[in-house]
């Protein structure tokens, strides 16, 4: 009897099961595909390898975002946090920013639960070494045993894996992740498939035993006691917070880690790949910035029931020894007891400028890459794309049009749209530098500014769109009569502003009012009975005070925009033939062949391109006299 060769069918087949490869499976298996995750290690699903926190600067925006277009990210950290905390509380609403420490255990738990749960998602842990093509289309893979698995989309989230060599000082092992097998095999294959596969490098700090840390020596760093979450859904657990620490280096530190420079692979040439630039190893800081006397270094817990924590800020590949004797050093870790050692690790990705924004290669159709493949660095960032990553693949499978986001949409657009149209050759760590439009592309909005997009592809319920429009038509209703209130000068609105240092000459709109840097919502309520007892939840009052705040940024930043959307909409046709341009260097001519840009503004974006190229290019699209090649990539 033959054997029922359906079992190894799927619709999706996701490769990895980290951070990307889990929000892939299940934004996939929720719009109807049946999806085969695989994994090297299945106890490790969803682990965060470096440091355990989601969120912070841009990359809260990044969670808030994954959560409006229906990803998982948001909810699991929210069930699972040991510590909230709103970063830049005191600062402009653009930058503030929400961190969590993660439980990583129960992260890890919980995000397996989560698969587990999807009836569309088969779980497998084996090592894929093979992408099977077909008349340029990716259908399946090939497992290290042998098994072919066949899918007409693929996505590939391996992470840090790909041929990965972990460096301790002077030694090395083949590891994508200290205790993890590398995958090998695929690189190989992708290579062969005509796919550039690069090499790039990161570090992660040691792990020490709590018990041996003296916290009194430093300074204690509490979460927030006013909670905020990741998601947009209501009722997320009130949970017991544990507190994180604050040290710092010294001149001790600094000595040893100089005495140690020979010894690390990084400055004797050994690790070719470049790390991330805005996470640096120690020795990098103490080489780079030289002058400073001394760097933040914090104490955070990898969870409730370990005594593990994790050395923020001190990431290194120096020897193991120097490892400890740097520790040592540190006010309150001067007897601490090592647990792991901080490691580089050195692996394989697949430069992204082989990706159009929706994610899939343009050399192999139905081949999507998605996470640290990509050339990225962090947990939010990999779920970002693996969630555009899984709703095009299945949009893909369904024969409808893929979705793409753009830069004015969302970080996540701005993620993409750098990846596929810069030439990235080091770890891309989102920054809210990276947006030219960080007044409206803020946390706060990510529902307002993606929960279309999620709705309409379908992994917004109906149920969740609808608490959405409610919550929209309220902002709407009170900024508007906020703008149609007036209040006058009488002796009770004079007494409440005075207590702020404020006055009032003659009767004003409380909507301008609100603008005052003194004043805010709350302080309304004092001034005005109805805003009183109108009662608003603090997420519509919030988002009613930032929009009218900074009505007047906000309007320059549209108007910004509307201009930088010209260009956007200047299509390039997909057969131009750079080449034949005579106006333009050959240096130029090479870097749009490169990209392939397919709008004027993307093709401005691209890094060396000058705006008299895309003067050139402009009138030569407006002219119709598109010189067109006979082969398109
Ligand atoms: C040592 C180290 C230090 C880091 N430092 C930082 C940092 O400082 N800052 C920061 O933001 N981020 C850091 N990161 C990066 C962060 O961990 C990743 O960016 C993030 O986890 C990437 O998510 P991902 O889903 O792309 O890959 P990962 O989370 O790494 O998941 C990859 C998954 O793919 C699986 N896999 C790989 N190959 C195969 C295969 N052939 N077959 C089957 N399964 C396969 C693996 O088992 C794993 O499940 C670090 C990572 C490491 C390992």
């Amino acid at each position: 009897m033959g054997y029922n060769l359906s079992m190894f069918n799927y619709d999706v087949i996701v490769v990895g099961a980290g951070h990307a490869g889990c929000e892939a499976a299940v934004s996939a298996a929720r719009l109807g595909q049946k999806v085969l995750l695989t994994t090297l290690n299945i106890e490790n699903i969803a682990l965060m390898p470096c440091n355990p926190a989601i969120g912070g600067p841009a990359k809260s925006c990044l969670v808030r975002e994954v959560d409006a277009l229906g990803g998982v990210m948001g909810v699991v950290t929210d069930a699972t946090y040991i510590q909230m905390k709103m970063l830049n509380r005191s600062k402009g609403p653009a930058v503030r920013a929400l961190r969590a420490q993660s439980d990583k255990k129960e992260y890890m738990r919980f995000m397996r639960h989560l698969i587990e749960s999807e009836p569309n998602i088969s779980l497998k842990q084996c090592m894929i070494t093979e992408l099977l093509v077909q008349d340029e289309k990716a259908v399946g893979v090939v497992d290290e045993l042998g098994l072919e698995y066949r899918a007409n989309a693929v996505i590939l989230t391996t992470g840090t894996s790909l041929n990965g060599r972990i460096w301790i000082g002077l030694q090395s092992i083949e590891a994508g992740r200290l205790g993890e097998a590398p995958a090998v095999g695929l690189s190989e294959s992708l290579s062969k498939h005509g796919l550039t596969v690069k090499k790039l490098k990161t570090g992660t700090p040691a792990r020490v035993d709590s018990r041996t840390i003296d916290y009194s020596k430093m300074l204690i760093q509490p979460g927030d006691k006013e909670l905020n979450f990741f998601s947009f859904l209501p009722n997320r657990p009130i949970r017991e917070q544990v507190p994180c620490y604050l040290t710092r280096t010294n001149e001790k530190t600094h000595e040893v880690i100089r005495k140690n420079l020979d010894k690390s692979p990084m400055y004797t040439g050994l690790i070719h790949g470049k790390g991330p630039r805005y996470c640096p190893s120690i020795e990098d800081k103490i080489v780079r910035f030289a002058q400073n006397p001394s760097h933040h270094i914090f104490i955070e817990p990898e969870g409730k029931d370990t005594y593990e924590v994790y050395v923020q800020g001190f990431s290194t590949s120096l020897p193991a020894m120097a490892q400890i004797e740097m520790l040592h050093t540190l006010e309150g870790l001067e007897n601490v007891h090592v647990i792991k050692p901080a490691y580089a690790v050195e692996y394989d990705y697949v430069p992204a400028l082989q990706l159009s924004h929706t994610l899939m290669t343009k050399k192999i159709k139905g081949l999507f890459c998605a996470g640290q493949i990509n050339g990225t660095s962090g947990y939010e960032e990999a779920a970002a794309q693996g969630l555009i990553a899984g709703i095009n693949a299945s949009l893909y499978n369904d024969k409808k049009e893929m979705i793409t986001l753009s830069r004015k949409s969302s970080y996540i657009g701005t993620l993409i749209d750098d990846l596929v149209t810069k030439d990235i050759d080091e770890p891309y760590r989102m920054l809210t530098s990276r947006s030219e439009y960080r007044l409206i592309l803020r946390q706060d909005n990510a529902d307002m500014r993606l929960s279309d997009i999620g709705h309409k592809v379908g992994l917004i319920s109906d149920l969740r769109y609808q608490m959405f429009k409610t919550k929209k038509a309220a902002i709407e209703k009170e900024i508007e009569r906020l703008r149609n209130t007036k209040v006058s000068p009488n002796e009770e609105v004079l007494k409440v502003l005075s207590k702020y240092n404020e006055g009032l000459d003659a009767g004003k709109k409380l909507a301008e009012l609100i603008k005052r840097p003194a004043l805010n919502y709350e302080i309304l309520k004092e001034l005005d009975k109805e805003t009183k007892e109108l009662d608003l939840s603090r997420e519509i009052y919030e988002q009613v005070e930032i929009e009218l705040k900074y009505d007047g940024y906000l309007r320059r930043q549209q108007e910004q925009i509307d201009i930088a959307d010209k260009l956007e909409k200047i299509k390039i046709p997909e057969d131009i033939d750079y080449r034949a341009i005579a106006q333009i260097s050959t240096e130029t001519k090479d870097k749009l062949e490169k990209v392939r840009p397919q709008t004027l503004a993307q093709a401005a974006r691209i890094g060396g391109v000058k705006p008299a190229d895309i003067s050139v290019l402009m009138v030569i699209l407006e002219t119709r006299r598109v010189p067109r090649s006979k082969s398109v990539i």
